[in-house]
């Protein structure tokens, strides 16, 4: 998968794009990152991207010419189409499924906003927007990175196990059983014994209860929506009483 990032802090990326399992997807030409710096698509001498807002008030607007501009000159780096997404707090919220939809892409070009914000015409030419959660941060790369993150774990070959992407929080609509590894016991709190015992089923199911109650406790919200069986809703049910009880 190529992704291709706007922004004028190109150099924001280097450390955590580069390390871990990001940066090995990189090595291995599973993900190719393109980095563009807004301020080569200005015609200024001091390259601005930025200007006051229309209407008055706080802080600076990033103008539309450099970003436009940008957006079509990356388009056109490649013959086929790639969808562009912008970085905004106003955009649709990004979660493991919209992961796995822009995952299953050849390209994606994402564009990082600064300042206060973007000016309104430069949305018409993009295809989707993107918020990382309902909380603003300085500016778009953050969001990037994340989203960059999550869809390249998500890509064939990218995780050493296959299936671990298939088994961990979201996958199912549920957040992930509770992990552990050795020592069996740690200040005095040991292991479930159902883990030591190489039976793969119970394990399975005990993941499996362990999973639906723990998301039931912490997540209700999910438990709304996720695959259940009538006795997984019920055991989900007892969780929430037991929590609503303490
Ligand atoms: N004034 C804007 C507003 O209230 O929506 C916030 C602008 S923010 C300071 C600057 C840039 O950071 C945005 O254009 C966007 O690219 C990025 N940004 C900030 N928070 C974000 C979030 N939660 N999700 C995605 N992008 C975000």
């Amino acid at each position: 998968m190529i992704v291709d990032v706007i922004t004028i802090f190109p150099e924001m990326f280097s450390g955590p794009m580069s390390t871990s399992i990001v940066g090995s997807a990189r090595e291995r030409g599973l993900l190719e990152l393109r980095l563009h710096d807004l301020r080569d698509h200005t015609s200024d001498r001091h390259r601005t991207t930025d200007d006051y807002p229309y209407g008055g008030g706080p802080g600076m607007v990033m103008k539309p010419e450099p970003l436009v501009d940008a957006i079509r000159a990356v388009r056109d780096l490649e013959p086929d189409e790639a969808p562009v997404a912008v970085l905004t707090p106003s955009g649709r919220t990004f979660d493991q499924e919209f992961a796995r939809s822009l995952g299953s892409l050849d390209r994606l070009i994402l564009v990082c906003g600064r300042y206060e914000g973007i000016d309104e015409r430069v949305f018409a030419h993009a295809d989707m927007t993107i918020s990382i959660g309902d909380y603003v941060l300085t500016g778009g790369e953050l969001p990037a990175m994340v989203v960059i993150d999550a869809v390249a774990r998500l890509l064939p070959g990218v995780l050493g196990d296959e299936a671990s992407s298939e088994d961990e929080s979201f996958s199912e609509g549920l957040l992930e059983y509770p992990q552990y590894t050795r020592p069996a016991i740690y200040d005095g709190i040991s292991v479930p014994d159902v883990l030591l015992s190489g039976n793969h089923a119970a394990i399975a199911a005990y993941r499996r209860e362990e999973a639906i109650r723990k998301t039931a406790r912490v997540r209700p919200d999910l438990i709304e929506s996720a695959r259940l069986t009538d006795d997984e809703r019920r055991l989900a049910c007892d969780a929430r009483k037991e929590i609503d009880r303490d």
